[in-house]
Formats: C-alpha cells, structure tokens, sequence
C-alpha cells in the first residue's frame, strides 16, 4: 500500500528498484552502452598514467640515460592519459546525465499518467502529499540512482581493481600493504552506514511531514484562523523542523568525522607504510620510479572508497524511493476501458448501441456495498429510473445517498447486485462513451484555477457556442458574462473568485455541456439561495424528456416536481413515489422530513 512502503522487505524493494531502473533506461540503452564505453577508457587511461611516469624515472632520469624522444613520449602519455581521461569523463558525464534526465521525465509523466487513471478507492487512503512527493522528488530518485549511485560506484571499483592490478604488477608485496589497511576502510563504512543512515532516513521523513503540514495548513486557512490555532500549528511545525535540524545534524557529522578526515588519516598511514617499506628494502636507486607510482595510486584507491562509501546511504534511500515509484506503478488502475481508452473523448451525446427507448435509464438490482468489510453501507437496493424521467433521493445525512451515486460514476466496483445504465451493465461500458453519456453534479464543485470557458470545457476542446449553451442553460451566463473578461476570466485557484452557488451553476454547466443522457447531481442546490434554487429548478425543467435527472436533495423543494422520490434510511429504500404520494404517508420518513423543514423556513 501507497502510504506504508517499510512494510516491503528490502530485497522486494530492490527488485522493484532494479526493474523500474530497466524499464525507465530501455528506450536509451545505447546512451548507456557509451556511458560505460567512456567511463572503461577514462578508468584504464587513469591508471596507465602513473607507469608511463614510473617509466620515465626510473629509466631515463635516474640512470641518466637521456633518449629525448623516448622521454618526450613518455612524458607525454603522463599528461595525455590525464587529459583525455578528463575529457572522457566530460563524455560519459554528459550521457548519463542526459540519460537520467530523459527517464525522470518518462517516468513522471508515466506516474502521472497512471494517479490520473487510479480507481477512487485508492484515493480514500492516499495521502495528498505523499502522492506529490512520489511524482516529484521519488522520481528524481532514478536520477539520483543511475549518476550519483551505479556509476559513481561503478567507476570507483574499476579505478580501485584496476589501481590494485597495476600495483600489483609494479611490486606485489608493496601491493599487500596497501591491501592489508582495507578491513580498516571497511571498518570506517561500517561505521558510516551505523551512523548514518538512520538519520538520514528521518530526515527524508521529516522533510515529507514538513511538506505535509504546510499543505495542509495552506488548505485549511479558513478553518485554521477562524479557530485561531496559528500558534499550535506553528509550535507543530516549529517541533518538526527542529527534529529535522537535529537529524540533519547527525547526518552532517557522520560525513564531517567519517568521510574525510577519517579515510585521509588512512591516506597518510598507507603512504607512510609504503615509504617505510620501501626504505627497509635493498633497492637500487633505479627504482624510485615506482615509490612514485605507488604515491600516485594511494591517492586513488583512497578516492574510490570514500566515493563507494558516501553513495551507501544514497543508494538505500534512491532504492526505497524508486521501489515506491514501483509499487505506486504497480496499483491497479480502474478498469481496462479506462486504459485503453486513455485521453479520448466521447463525442458529445453519443449513444450507446444497446439505449432502446423502453429499457431503464438506469436499474439496479440487489446491490450491496461496502467501503470497509465492518459497515454496509448499501443494503440489497433495486431500483428503475426511466429515460427521460426527473428523480429524486432524499435521506438523512450519512444514509448512502452519495455513495449510489458514486457507484452508478464506476468510482467504485460493484460488490454485490447489479447497475445497469440504458440496458448495458455498467462494467461493460467502454469509458469515452460511459463517461460522454452520465454527467454529474458533485458535492462540492470543483473548480480549476483557469478561465470560466476552460472550466466548462475541461480540456474537451468544445467550442464557443456550446460553452455559451451551456452556461444558458445552467443559468450562469448571465453572471459570467458580467465578469470582467466574461468567459475568459480567471477564476482563481478552487475557483475562488465566485461565490458558491456560481460555483455550482458553473459545475453544472460544465456537466450539461457533455450533452449527457443522465445528470447526476449531488446537492446542487445546497449552497444557493431560494432564487438561484428556482433558476436551477427552471434549468433542470427544461432538460425534462430529453436528460434523465438523478438528483440528491436535502432542500426537498429542489425534488418535489420530481416524477418519483426514493427515501433512504440507513442504505434501504424506505420509501418511494412522487411527492404527494409520499406526502399522504402518515408518519413516514418524507413527511417528517418535509414538515421539519417548512417548520424551518
Ligand atoms: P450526506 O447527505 O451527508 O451527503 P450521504 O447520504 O451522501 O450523506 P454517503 O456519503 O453516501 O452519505 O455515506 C454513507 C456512509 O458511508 C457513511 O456512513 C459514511 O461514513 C460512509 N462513507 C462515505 N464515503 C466513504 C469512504 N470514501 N470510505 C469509507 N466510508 C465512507
Ligand atoms: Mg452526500
């Protein structure tokens, strides 16, 4: 699951890792065949350098034997070697990051791509911020990986193993002193990793609570000042980022006295071994060359292993960040017409092939569901709603209202019972077409920080007359049209610049500009005054015989014109009939209802 990616054993996550890598680097392989071609040169020409020196000492200028061009040769290979090393590196540094860089943006678009295709259900557990942060900073992680990580320590091991082989060759024995310090320099990574790691890993934690408690302060303004908690949720964040200072400061001082200090205090150890060696041991003169060599490699064998050792904890942390890049990939999106279908639209009011004028518009049958196993919600619910026909759902708060709405949108399967919508089962209705024929009219209107038009439109390229139709026909050109820019407004973010109930006759034009044959609306008339309740009632009049409505009401003036009501209580169909039918039930769930709220008003 998305929020609990420790549960995931480790070797699990680094098969995850190891596969996301694979699939994100496929379509660049050949980038990375001369990353590594590159880094191979680089590596050998690194270590060539330093024998083309010992050469040059210890057989032209310490015997005295000066054969100027052999000497300008060598001379040259010393320089050459490191200079086209450095170039080399420049090349695969280059490649790689490129590469890197292009499977980021892959793999971000793929994640994105894939959240905006996930089934509802998964959103009930998902936690805002840490989606983002797998579509952002988890997918940098892959970068992370393959520049900082696989080759860094790719290249240390080569320059280390080849290092080792070429002193090897100059004089084995001085080789096994070198050799012999390394169970120190493991000893130094060990502690490294101890140390460490752990705080790395709650800072990363910490750094996404962070982010957390911002973004959910900033979307709670309102709520937050009107209970004057500023100062709580300021300690809460103080208390946070402290921790994240402390740990940040572990992290620091693991690198301060480890890496560097530590691993150059062994430097100077070996180098002393190796001249002490040296001076104890019979050797000509001529050999001084190679008392340069070895000072030459020391240097490089320390390097590569306190690369190796700085990418330990980075590799751990890019390996839990991709796997969970994996596994959020690995979620099961909604249903296969939703994928194959991908951006698609449905041409407006497309029918269905099976919509004959005497099947239901909709027809459930003995449907059940459940959220969670411990409460159903929905209890063995059938129900027909003719085409063309106004229908109400009235019920107390929590009675399951929205949740029948929500499986008659697909947001969630079908458990138990059937949906079908114009005679064809609901799970069989290819997507593009499911979602041109069902509009709906949520709950809290959800509006984008764009233009009035492109809040309407919602990226179905409609054209200006039937933005301009819709908007009539919800009623809200009239307000839209006076804005300063008319339809071409910016609305603000959440479409703050309206007030609810043009929210909400801006949610329901957008849904009438799909020409749906079905308009689901959920409380549209919850946050509108009695005069823009008659506007929506006009508007929904005249989508009467052409548009069947579902509408859920609390105010039940918006209902009572309804050709038929359906009472909820606690997910069963209590009661059902028009208006005055259920008016004439004595006691009954709707008359009590309706008279508590002419009392009301
Ligand atoms: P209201 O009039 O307040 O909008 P409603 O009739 O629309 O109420 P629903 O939203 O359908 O009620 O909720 C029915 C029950 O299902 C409630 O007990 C609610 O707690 C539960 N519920 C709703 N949505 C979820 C969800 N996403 N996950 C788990 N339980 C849910
Ligand atoms: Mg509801």
């Amino acid at each position: 699951m998305l929020s609990k990616p420790d549960e995931t054993s480790a070797r699990k996550q680094t098969a995850q890792a190891i596969g996301l890598l694979h699939r994100a680097a496929l379509p660049d392989r050949h980038h990375l065949g001369w990353a590594l071609l590159w880094l191979i040169a680089a590596a050998f020409l690194e270590v060539l350098g330093p024998i083309a020196g010992k050469a040059l000492i210890d057989e032209h200028l310490l015997p005295r034997h000066l054969d100027w061009p052999r000497m300008a040769t060598l001379l040259a290979a010393v320089l050459l070697t490191g200079w086209i090393a450095s170039g080399l590196r420049y090349l695969q540094l280059v490649r790689l990051s490129g590469l890197a860089m292009r499977s980021v943006q892959r793999l971000r678009e793929q994640v994105y791509g894939h959240v905006l295709r996930l089934p509802m259900a998964f959103f009930d557990r998902a936690i805002i911020g840490q989606l983002v942060s797998r579509v952002t900073n988890d997918t940098e992680a892959v970068k992370t990986l393959y520049v900082q990580v696989l080759f860094v320590m790719l290249d240390s091991t080569i320059v280390l193993v080849g290092t080792m082989i070429a002193m090897a060759w100059l004089d084995w024995r001085l080789m096994l002193i070198v050799l012999a310090l390394l169970p120190a320099v493991l000893l130094i990574v060990w502690l490294y990793q101890r140390w460490s790691a752990p705080a790395v890993t709650r800072a990363r934690q910490l750094r996404s609570e962070i982010n957390g408690q911002m973004a959910e302060s900033i979307g709670g303004m309102p709520v937050l000042q009107a209970n004057n908690a500023e100062a709580r949720f300021a300690a809460r964040f103080g208390k946070t980022n402290a921790e994240h200072y402390t740990q940040r400061l572990a992290e620091i001082r693991a690198n301060a006295w480890l890496l560097r200090p530590a691993l150059d205090m062994l430097n100077v150890i070996l180098l002393g071994a190796v001249i002490f060696a040296f001076g104890q041991r019979e050797m000509s003169a001529a050999e001084v060359g190679i008392l340069y060599a070895f000072i030459s490699y020391i240097a490089r064998v320390i390097e590569p292993l306190i690369q190796i050792t700085m990418q330990f904890s980075q590799l751990q942390q890019s390996v839990v960040a991709t796997a969970r890049v994996s596994a959020l990939l690995d979620e099961p999106v909604a249903d296969e017409h939703s994928a194959a279908a991908g951006v698609q639209h449905a041409s407006p009011g497309a029918t269905s092939p099976g919509a004959r004028a005497d099947v239901p518009a909709v027809s459930i049958r003995h449907l059940s569901f459940a959220y969670n196993t411990e409460q159903t919600v929905l209890h063995e619910l059938s129900l027909d709603i003719p085409q063309g026909g106004f229908f109400g759902i009235v019920g107390h708060t929590g009675s399951g209202k929205s949740t029948l709405l929500s499986l008659m949108l697909r947001y969630y399967p079908v458990q138990h019972g059937s949906i079908a919508i114009l005679g064809e089962a609901l799970a069989g209705i290819p997507n593009a077409r499911f979602r041109g024929e069902v509009g709906l009219v949520p709950q809290d209107p959800f509006l984008l920080a764009a233009s009035a038009r492109e809040n309407i439109d919602m990226g179905r390229g409609l054209s200006d007359a039937d933005i301009e139709a819709a908007a009539r026909a919800a009623h809200a050109h009239g307000f839209i049209a006076a804005l300063e820019h008319g339809y071409a407004t910016e609305l603000g973010e959440g479409g703050s610049r309206l007030s609810s109930g043009q929210k909400q006759l801006i949610a329901i034009a957008r849904a009438l500009a799909g020409k749906p044959r079905i308009l689901l609306l959920d409380e549209a008339t919850s946050r509108i005054d009695s005069q823009t309740e008659q506007v929506v009632q006009t508007a929904l009049d005249e989508l009467r015989g052409r548009v069947t409505i579902i509408a859920i009401a609390h105010r039940l003036s918006t209902i009572r014109d309804a050709d038929r009501i359906v009472v909820l209580n606690h997910g069963r169909i209590a009661e059902a009939g028009a208006h005055d039918q259920l008016m004439q039930i004595e006691g009954g769930l709707y008359q009590r209802l309706y008279l508590l709220q002419q009392l009301a008003v």
